[in-house]
């Protein structure tokens, strides 16, 4: 790999497996995992008044305004530990968040090196939607049919409580779909346009998808 901070973007829509991915791809290449949602959802677990502010939207389904989420992500990135590179799972998600971030990154010299598009069709994404288990602790992603935790409820990497996030309720997950389809699908063609966009079938097994994502970065290595 190279001397430079290796920026990639993990676009899909909600339940495409960003998160999987992400959590496996920093093992492998020594990245840092920023998850604009995990972070959202720390700052509603501390009670903060971005978390209050956040929680009105994320319930709805509906995205959290730009200002304030350039502005938390901006800072997660400033920090020391992302000198390296960074996995972004969930950001950006409009095109005025990926203005913002190319404008951060070119102001240090640095770029996206790939923005990897992970596509799910619709009814399969319901699915996968429907039976995430989230641990409340450690952020751990299950499914209670394909990757079920060894004991119910219980997290098997940090012991902690495995729960259904609010925003997976059916109610909510459509329109999390249609806001995906509405405001961030526009990002595949701006980064087609910059020359990152890479497009992988985000139907097989999570290592399936793994083992293609890992080849279309090590290609541009
Ligand atoms: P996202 O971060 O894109 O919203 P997640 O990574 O949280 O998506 O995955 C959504 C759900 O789908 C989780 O329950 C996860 O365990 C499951 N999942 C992820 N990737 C796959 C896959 N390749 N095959 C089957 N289920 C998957
Ligand atoms: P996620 O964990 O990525 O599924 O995100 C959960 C929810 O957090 C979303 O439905 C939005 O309400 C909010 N959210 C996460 N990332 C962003 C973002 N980049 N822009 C706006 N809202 C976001």
């Amino acid at each position: 790999m190279s001397e430079k901070p290796m920026y990639l973007v993990l676009l899909g829509a909600p339940g495409a497996g960003k998160g999987t991915q992400a959590v496996l791809l920093v093992e492998k290449l020594g990245l840092v995992h920023v998850s604009s949602g995990d972070l959202f959802r720390e700052n509603i677990g501390n009670k903060t008044e971005l978390g209050v502010l956040a929680q009105s939207y994320m319930d709805r389904g509906e995205l959290v305004p730009d200002g304030v989420t350039i502005q938390m992500v901006m800072e997660r990135l400033s920090r020391p530990d992302c000198v390296s590179g960074v996995v972004l799972d969930g950001f950006p998600r409009t095109l005025a968040q990926a203005q913002s971030l190319d404008e951060a990154l070119a102001a240090r010299g640095d770029a996206i090196a790939l923005a990897l598009y992970v596509f799910v069709p619709q009814d399969a994404l319901l699915r996968r939607l429907s039976g995430r288990w989230t641990c409340r602790q450690c952020k751990a992603v299950y499914h209670q049919e394909y990757s079920p935790p060894r004991h119910v409820g219980v997290c098997d990497v940090c012991g902690g409580e495995v729960y259904q996030r609010p925003d997976d309720m059916p109610e909510t997950q459509k329109n999390r779909i249609e806001v995906y389809m509405r405001q961030t699908e526009p990002l595949i063609e701006y980064y087609r346009q910059a020359g990152v966009l890479a497009e992988v079938d985000g139907r097989g097994s999570v290592e399936e998808v793994q083992n293609m994502l890992l080849q279309v970065i090590r290609g541009i290595g």
